[in-house]
């Protein structure tokens, strides 16, 4: 039998960097709200021991590099399963945007492989597992919302955030998280204040939480690749609320309340980049117009 799990999409509302770790990480604070632009794995078991991962996308690598395969691995050398599996990645998010994609697809494999060889394991146990692929492979373990602290591997769920659309527009370029973060002064950084954005979303705050999203890696991407700034630029014109770069970028969000306004702000970034999305946050709690 087949399984099929959704890998979203996520953007971060605030990303705060505390300081540099004696292990290379950086201490962080983000908030993160999952996106329904998902990419969807499909396994299939096999009774051979080993690890396929298959995908019409040219820009995954299919061998032991693809977080998803990481993820099959630990959960077969860690409860000692002598199957394989069959990994299908339809890839819908891009990659190396700044929306966790990798990390989404290793999250839906560990929660898919949990049903396939009925392990049983609870979701705070996958998610731990998850940290040891990539920061931010926790978090998309369980989705929705939440705060990420530590290096982004510990999860505290917050409330959905107040309905609305986002718009992203990621220009054609792939930007390295790793180099992002190395060309990072700590001592420069402008922190934004994550408790206002946690205050917004519990209180449902729309404008608040408009006004209190930041991230700390924005600026050094954009110096490395000025057309983040004009993409923002332009989601500004075109009339988003907020805008701000989501993980290590390139990829930019804009927010709007309005059905119509999304869909001006869509067409007026379509000529800037090949690839926007109207999406919605997952889990609003209350139905848009
Ligand atoms: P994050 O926001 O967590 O920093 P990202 O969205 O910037 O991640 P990904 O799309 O996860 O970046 O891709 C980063 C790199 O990881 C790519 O260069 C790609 O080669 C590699 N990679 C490994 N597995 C996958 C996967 N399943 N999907 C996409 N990229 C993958």
């Amino acid at each position: 039998m087949r399984f099929s799990e959704k890998a979203p999409a996520k953007i971060n509302l605030v990303l705060d960097t505390l300081y540099k770790r004696a292990d290379g990480y950086h201490e962080v604070e983000m908030v993160m709200t999952t996106v329904d632009l998902a990419d969807r794995i499909e396994l299939t078991p096999l009774r051979e021991d080993e690890i396929i991962i298959a995908s019409e996308s040219h820009f995954v690598p299919c061998d032991e590099r693809n977080l998803a395969y990481q993820a099959a691995q630990l959960m077969k050398n860690k409860y000692h399963i002598r199957e394989g599996v069959e990994i299908f990645i339809e890839k819908q998010i891009p990659v190396a945007a700044g929306l966790a994609g990798g990390s989404s697809d290793a999250a839906a494999v560990l929660r898919g492989l949990n049903k396939m060889w009925e392990l049983n394991i609870p979701l705070d146990e996958l998610a731990a597992m998850g940290a040891a692929i990539g920061s931010d492979v926790s978090f998309c373990v369980y989705s929705g919302t939440a705060l990420a602290t530590g290096r982004g591997e510990k999860i505290q769920a917050l409330p959905s955030p107040p309905a609305c659309w986002v718009v992203l527009a990621k220009p054609a370029i792939g930007v390295s998280t790793k180099t992002i973060y190395q060309s990072l002064n700590i001592e420069e950084i402008n922190h934004p204040d994550v408790s206002v954005m946690t205050a917004a979303l519990h209180n449902g705050d729309y404008e608040q939480m408009c006004a209190s999203i930041g991230n700390v890696l924005e600026p050094v991407t954009t110096k490395l690749h000025p057309e983040v700034e004009q993409i923002k630029e332009h989601m500004k014109e075109f009339g988003a609320d907020a805008v701000l770069m989501s993980g290590s970028g390139p990829t930019v969000f804009g927010l709007t309340q309005q059905e119509t306004r999304a869909q001006r702000i869509y067409n007026g970034l379509r000529g800037y980049c090949d690839e926007v999305y109207i999406v919605r946050m997952l889990g609003s709690r209350t139905p848009l117009d």
